[in-house]
């Protein structure tokens, strides 16, 4: 593991530091593809300082398969060097008690990740979305539970509205245990946690990893000349062909061309972006081969913005 390759920044008020490009497992680690390039993924991502992994119960496919895959994969000997996490709320098995954050659901979802992950404990655990069938008191009830029983180190929250997350803040810190995370969507072409969500983090002192910052693949070179047949929206489950219109090509020409100024990609420039902000703990990162993954990191070689930099950025997001 390279620690000088990249920054560690703290997550909110805690003690906790996290790189400043993780790695997500939702797509490249499930059932279908060969064990070796997942290997190679995860044995690239420890050499560039990625300690931090997010993963939730359901990335595959099928469901399970990314937490089993990592779990055959990494190696034992640096658990202590890493953040695993994963996630639970969305639909897991039959019944009423296959999805949602009851109490009954979560505990159950966590216990079947950890047999999955080979692990005793994982790092942070979040709820993956809001279940507004489910009393706030039972859903963050929950989630002290597991620190107190040992399954979880800290908890974080996904997807959930700046007012409720708020006031799971608020009942975690009557609990005991504080909401270390949240983690929304966020990037050059989805800027929604700007308006409030970053105000009631940087307040409550919660941390912001944020999932999607390259717009699944959107804000790179990868769609300039096509739909590649290897691309994710060539494959279409999650990132559809008609996501990549003729506005998104001509705003990521026009990012190629500040980002080359600086000596970048428009990825690499895109992750710099999202990590301008001090709220923004870590850009949580996809990749389907290690090249793209090391080109990511090297993100972190040019931080900096300067003024008409950023006012250049937002003009060719107006445009
Ligand atoms: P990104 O926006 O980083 O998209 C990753 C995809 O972009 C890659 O799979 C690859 O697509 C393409 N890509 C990445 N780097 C490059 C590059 N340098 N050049 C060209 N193309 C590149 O993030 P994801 O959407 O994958 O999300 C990241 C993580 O966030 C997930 O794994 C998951 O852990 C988390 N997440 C959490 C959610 C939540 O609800 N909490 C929801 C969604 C994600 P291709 O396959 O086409 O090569």
């Amino acid at each position: 593991m390279d620690y000088e390759r990249q920054p560690y920044r703290r997550c909110g008020r805690s003690g906790l530091l996290l790189p400043a490009v993780s790695l997500g497992l939702w797509h490249n680690f499930g059932g279908g593809k060969p064990l070796d390039s997942q290997r190679t993924i995860l044995h690239k991502a420890l050499d560039l300082g990625i300690t931090h992994f997010d993963i939730a119960d359901r990335y595959g496919p099928p469901l399970g398969a990314a937490e089993s895959t990592f779990g055959r994969i990494f190696p034992r000997s640096l658990r202590d060097e890493v953040v695993v996490t994963t996630k639970g709320s969305n639909p897991m098995w039959d019944g009423p008690y296959g999805m949602g954050n009851s109490r009954k659901h979560l505990l159950a979802t966590l216990d079947r990740s950890l047999e999955r992950l080979g692990l005793d404990f994982v790092d942070i655990f979040y709820l993956h979305r809001d279940d507004p069938g489910t009393p706030l008191e039972e859903q963050m009830a929950t989630l002290d539970h597991m620190v107190r029983t040992g399954r979880v180190l800290y908890v974080g929250v996904s997807n959930f509205s700046p007012e409720r997350t708020a006031q799971a803040a608020r009942l975690l810190r009557e609990l005991g245990t504080p909401l270390l995370v949240h983690q929304p969507s966020y990037s050059l072409l989805n800027r929604g946690i700007e308006d409030s969500l970053l105000g009631v983090l940087e307040e409550q002192g919660v941390g912001c990893v944020v999932y999607s910052p390259l717009a699944q693949g959107l804000l790179t070179d990868r769609y300039l000349d096509g739909i590649p047949a290897d691309s994710r929206a060539a494959e279409g489950r999650f990132l559809t062909a008609d996501r990549v219109t003729p506005e998104v090509l001509t705003f990521v020409r026009s990012l190629s061309a500040l980002a080359e100024a600086r000596g970048q990609t428009v990825a690499q420039l895109s992750l710099a972006w999202a990590l301008r902000d001090p709220r923004i703990t870590s850009v949580l990162v996809g990749a389907s081969s290690p090249e793209q993954l090391e080109a990511n990191v090297a993100a972190v070689d040019n931080l900096g913005f300067t003024h008409e930099e950023l006012a250049a950025i937002e003009r060719a997001a107006k445009e």
